[in-house]
This record gives structure tokens, C-alpha cells and sequence, in this order.
């Protein structure tokens, strides 16, 4: 019989928390000094913050000193120096891999980045329980962003057969699922739905004609009985991992749930996103990441914007010593996320003074049944040319964004003054709300 061992890295999941303080204190010093030394913009910002890398020489001083850096400040420094900003570390012959997320915002990775990220996320979905032997639908974009084909090389890794099934195409994953008895999908939650729904609709139960055991969800802001409302469509269990186009994933949950667990190549703060000071464990604030492997594009001390309930530090049965992140709760700060996309109010701002004949506008962002929805309310007087307003700046919004929204154009002076151009709807969203119109 094979014995299939429980960890992928078992030293380094079991290590006991001083241990592993001690080895991300020096990885993070060894990071400065890179990102201090190659970067002109770090070099800049730790100036400018009136410090030195060595003077850094505990996780004290990282947190008093170091500055954070946020999605908008990458944007706006690639703005004035495309493509890559002052960021880039290495010459472009040591570059193999380019993401791009809306902004736009370029991500350069070495191949040294590259391999490293793939086994930190192996490692993630061995937590969540997938295995050699398994065969995968990944069902992320493979297009610009990092997750399709992250997930395809991390599975990969670990010895799955994967099929590169990629977004949309609902019905043929469907329909491939049943004729491969695929047993793992890497999904986002939204879509996951989307899929059950659309299997009852082509006559299949997804809970007893599909083979899924396992499906692991990049996660997104969701209420308590969503995961459970998963689980029951598809007969699977429900893990969940963590991360952003930025940092990668950087937590996976293990079979004993109660937060997916950090991972350790990274350091995980929860900060207050009011007073920007570390919360103490089991407090809600926004989540701070760095990568302590990261080469080419040096992301230190990244404010994610996300709010998670906190870190569990209890003892987890599993026998994995790093602590757990709880469930997200929200957003904050000045970039949402909508469908997995960033969603910056400035870009949209610029989109529609483009056009002649707006005035005032307001975005609505709301979640039906796991799934975004962008509302922009744009008001307008030309009342006769609305169909063709709406439409341009429809394809206008995708084309710069790569979010669908939809577009309510209203008689000037419908919009109050007093609300706030973002209005997130998605938390008080009763995700059992019906949407017939839903199509992704
Ligand atoms: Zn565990």
C-alpha cells in the first residue's frame, strides 16, 4: 500500500512558531537589503521613511518602520515610468513571466519568482487536500492574470492531471467534468454557483452525477451558509486559499477549517486600516503581506485592502503550527474588488469624463447569489441619445477594465450629494436572492 504523506513540506509545517520567527526575521532582513539595494523605488521609500535595512532587526522595527505600499501607489509609480515603474529589480533577461491586472499594472517575475510561487501554492493546495492522481478542472482566467495558469503549474506540481478548462464556457465544463469524472475544481465561489446551477439546468445533479470531492475556492467576500450552500450543490467538501494578483496566495485552509493557514514564506500582518498599527490575534483589521521570495517586483509590506475576521492562533488539529486567517469580511480603502477584478473608482472617473453629456455618477456594487454586480448611475440630460451613451461607455469600461457593468443613465439631480460615489452592497446582500437574469 502507499503511504501518501500529510504534508508537503512537513519540517517547515511543523516547525514551532519561535523557530519559524527566527527564519522569516532573517529572510525578511536579507529582503530589504535586496529590495533597498536593486529597487530605486524601495530605496526611495525606505529613505524617505529615514531608515536603513540593517537598522531593521526585528519584526518590531518592520512593523514601526517599514512603509506600506498600496495598489495605487504601483499604479501611479508604473504611470510616470512605464512599464514597470521603479520597481524592477533585474535586468529583462532574468524576466520570464509578465502579469497584468487592470490599472493597468504590470508584474514582472524572474523564473526563480516564478518556481518559488509555484511550490508555495502546491504547498497550499496539498493543505487543501489535493492530491497525485486527481484530475482538475481549473476553471480561473488563464488570460493576463496570475491564477489560471499558477493553479495549472501548482497542481501540475504536485502530480494532478489537469485540464485547462479556464473562465466562462459553463456548459462544457459541465459537460467535461462528467465525462472525466474530474474530482478537484479550482474556482471562484461566484462561478462555482454558476456551475451548479447551470448543471440542473442541462439536467444533471451535480451532487451525484459529477465526481468532485474537492473544490478549492480563491476566496472573496462571502456570508456564513454560502460554503455550506456549495458543498450540498456538489456533494464536495469546500477548502479555500487565499491571495491577490500582488502577492500570490499566501493561505490555504487544512480539512479542520477554522481559517486557512499562512504560509511561510510570507509575513501576514492584520493591521488597523484606520491607525495602520497591528491588531492583537482574533481582532478583524485589513491584511498586510510580504513576500519574502519575490525578486524581480519586491511587494513589502502590501496593504491588501481586504478585511479578514482575524488570526486564529489556537492549536489546529492538523498538527500545522502556523497560524489561521479567518474568514474576509470586506474591503477597504480605495480599490474594490468586483468578479475577482480590481474595480478603481480614478480609472472609471476617467472613463466617463471622456464622454460629453455626463454629469454626475455614482457606482453601486451589490452580490446576488455569490455573484458581483456593477451598477454605474451615470446622470445625464441628452436624453435622446441614451442607447448609444449606454452602450459606449459599456464597451468602454470593458475594454479599459475588463468589468462588465451595468449602466443606469438618470435625469440630472436624481444622485445625492451626501452619498458616496462607492456604494458596497455586497456585504447586507442575502445571497439566497433570486437573479434570473444572471449571465456571467
Ligand atoms: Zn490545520
Amino acid at each position: 500500500m502507499r503511504i501518501v504523506p500529510s504534508y508537503w513540506d512537513e519540517d517547515l509545517e511543523l516547525m514551532s512558531p519561535q523557530r519559524l520567527e527566527e527564519i522569516r526575521l532573517q529572510k525578511m532582513q536579507k529582503h530589504l537589503r535586496f529590495a533597498h539595494q536593486n529597487s530605486l523605488f524601495y530605496k526611495r521609500a525606505f529613505n524617505q521613511a529615514g531608515f536603513r535595512p540593517e537598522e531593521i532587526k526585528d519584526l518590531d522595527d518592520y512593523r514601526e518602520r517599514v512603509p506600506f505600499l498600496s495598489h495605487m501607489q504601483m499604479i501611479r509609480n508604473q504611470r510616470v515610468t512605464p512599464p514597470f515603474g521603479d520597481f524592477l529589480t533585474m535586468g529583462l533577461k532574468d524576466v520570464s513571466r509578465i502579469y497584468c491586472s487592470p490599472g493597468p499594472l504590470m508584474m514582472p517575475f524572474s523564473a526563480g519568482d516564478m518556481d518559488s510561487y509555484i511550490n508555495t501554492t502546491a504547498n497550499g493546495l496539498y493543505i487543501c487536500g489535493a492530491r497525485r492522481g486527481d484530475i482538475v478542472d481549473i476553471t480561473a482566467a488563464y488570460q493576463w492574470h496570475l491564477a489560471g495558469t499558477m493553479m495549472d503549474s501548482a497542481f501540475r506540481r504536485i502530480g494532478c492531471a489537469v485540464v485547462p478548462g479556464g473562465s466562462g464556457m459553463t456548459r462544457t465544463h459541465i459537460v467535461i467534468m462528467k465525462r472525466l469524472g474530474v474530482s478537484v475544481m479550482f474556482a471562484f465561489p461566484s462561478f462555482a454557483m454558476h456551475l451548479a446551477d447551470t448543471a440542473r439546468k442541462m439536467g444533471i445533479d451535480p451532487a451525484t452525477d459529477l465526481k468532485l470531492r474537492l473544490i478549492i475556492l480563491a476566496t472573496e467576500v462571502y456570508g456564513n451558509n454560502d460554503k455550506t450552500m456549495l458543498a450540498e450543490a456538489f456533494g464536495s467538501e469546500i477548502r479555500e486559499m487565499y491571495g491577490g494578483a500582488e502577492t500570490g496566495f499566501v493561505a490555504a485552509e487544512c480539512p479542520h477549517g477554522g481559517g486557512m493557514h499562512c504560509f511561510t514564506d510570507s509575513i501576514l500582518e492584520i493591521i488597523d486600516p484606520v491607525t495602520g498599527k497591528n491588531v492583537t490575534a482574533g481582532h478583524q483589521g485589513e491584511i498586510v503581506t510580504t513576500d519574502l521570495s519575490r525578486r524581480a517586483m519586491p511587494v513589502v509590506r502590501y496593504r491588501t485592502g481586504d478585511l479578514t475576521e482575524g488570526l486564529n492562533t489556537d492549536p489546529c488539529r492538523c498538527g500545522r503550527t502556523s497560524p489561521r486567517l479567518m474568514r474576509i469580511v470586506g474591503r477597504t480603502g480605495e480599490v474594490e474588488r468586483v468578479k475577482g477584478v480590481y474595480m478603481i473608482p480614478e480609472i472609471i472617473n476617467k472613463i466617463i469624463r471622456r464622454h460629453h453629456g455626463f454629469a454626475k455618477y455614482q457606482i453601486l456594487i451589490d452580490r446576488l447569489r455569490f455573484q458581483d454586480r456593477l451598477t454605474i448611475r451615470v446622470e445625464t440630460d441628452s436624453l435622446d441619445e441614451r442607447p448609444t451613451m449606454r452602450q459606449t461607455l459599456i464597451d468602454n469600461l470593458r475594454a479599459v477594465t475588463q468589468l462588465t457593468a451595468e449602466i443606469d443613465l438618470v435625469p440630472v439631480g436624481t444622485i445625492d450629494q451626501k452619498t458616496p460615489v462607492v456604494i458596497d452592497n455586497r456585504l447586507s446582500s442575502r445571497t439566497d436572492t433570486l437573479d434570473p437574469d444572471f449571465e456571467r
